[in-house]
């Protein structure tokens, strides 16, 4: 079994023999550091350290945010620029479905290591978040590669946008307090 210490200060923890003079989170000096034991295997805890999910939801994340600044530049100017707009946003339309699947996946690996046998509210909130962002950035997709382009497309598209966004900010907010989360057996 590996030895860990954690900072009494701010509740970093590191490898035993692998700490210098100062907590490399907060600076306080090593001398606060106490021995920390985690209740959980190593192989479990190998696992959730190579942060799968926390990286991948980065994909999703940017595309749905990049997509609505696009979105709202393609049917606000006009011209070349928008026919380009247009072209980059359908291949970045067609990619989020799929980075949001992946997400999701690495997401229930992720809980079903973390939270070995229960999942929670906060759990049940991010899987029904993330099943409504899939849904609609699949819509969103159609409706941009259709060219549904008339005054109700637009704002069909323009709205689905946003809640594309609103779900990647809120499942990144709501996945951020899991993180130091877990459970022992
Ligand atoms: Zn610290």
């Amino acid at each position: 079994m590996k030895k860990y210490l954690k900072c009494k200060v701010c509740g970093f923890v590191e490898e035993e023999g692998s700490l210098k003079e100062v907590c490399p989170a907060c600076g306080a000096p090593v001398t606060v550091f106490e021995g920390y034991n985690y209740t959980i295997s190593e192989k479990r805890l190998k696992l959730m350290e190579l942060h799968i999910h926390p990286i991948l939801v980065h994909f999703p994340q940017s595309i749905a945010s990049l997509s609505l600044v696009f979105i709202i530049l393609a049917f606000t100017l006009q011209g070349e620029v928008s026919s380009n707009l247009i072209i980059v946003e359908k291949i970045l339309s067609i990619i989020l479905p799929f980075s949001v699947l992946t997400a999701i996946g690495a997401g229930l690996f992720d809980a079903r290591i973390r939270f070995k046998k229960m999942f929670g509210p906060l759990l049940k909130q991010k899987i029904m978040l993330g099943s409504l962002f899939f849904l609609s950035s699949i819509i969103t997709a159609v409706l941009i590669n259709y060219e549904t382009f008339d005054y109700w497309g637009k704002v069909g598209i323009i709205t689905l946008s946003i809640v594309n966004f609103l779900c990647s900010g809120l499942l990144g907010f709501k996945g951020g307090k899991l993180i130091n989360s877990k459970l022992s057996g």
